[in-house]
């Protein structure tokens, strides 16, 4: 077993869809590498950095909300299967950090708008600020060779 068949996608697009060497994704139970071969699982995702590996090649991808499934190989396939389902997913340079602060903006003056008048509006405004936020961090890190976003 020597490859993973990678798909993500999101309400707008297949982000990507590749056959991959690995990928490392923030789970809600902390960071994972699946490498092929990996046992089945299903886990919820966080917001922030995926990294796709694939022939030397390093893909940095900002992630928002969703779910990763690793399923087994087909029969007679020999290719694990690797699927993420996300509220929102960019590859790093396709990233625009204008829109992302604009957006961050809006969606922090929202929340402190609806935080006690509109609990559906505030949700929107919450997710919103994640998706923002996770663009914001991942662009910035590899802008800079930063590991980390300071507001
Ligand atoms: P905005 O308020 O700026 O529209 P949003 O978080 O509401 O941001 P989404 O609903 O998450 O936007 O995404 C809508 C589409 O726009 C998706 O295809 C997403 O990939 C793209 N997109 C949104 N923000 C950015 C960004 N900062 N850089 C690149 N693409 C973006």
């Amino acid at each position: 077993m020597t490859k993973i068949h990678f798909e993500i996608t999101t309400p707008e697009k297949t982000a990507l869809k590749d056959e991959i060497d690995s990928i490392t994704v923030q789970t809600k139970d902390g960071e994972i590498t699946i490498l092929p071969g990996h046992i089945p699982i299903v886990s919820a995702l966080s917001s922030g950095e995926l990294i796709v590996r694939r022939e030397g090649q390093v893909i940095p991808m900002a992630v928002s909300g969703g779910f990763v499934e690793v399923k087994p190989s087909l029969p007679g396939e020999n290719k694990t299967r690797v699927i993420i389902l996300a509220d929102a997913a960019e590859r790093v340079e396709e990233i625009d950090m204008k829109q992302a602060q604009e957006a961050h903006e809006r969606a922090r003056k929202a929340m402190e708008e609806y935080k006690n008048t509109d609990e559906v509006k505030f949700a929107d405004a919450t997710a919103a600020f994640e998706r923002a936020l996770s663009r914001i961090k991942v662009a910035r890190k590899h802008a800079r060779g930063k590991s980390s976003f300071e507001e």
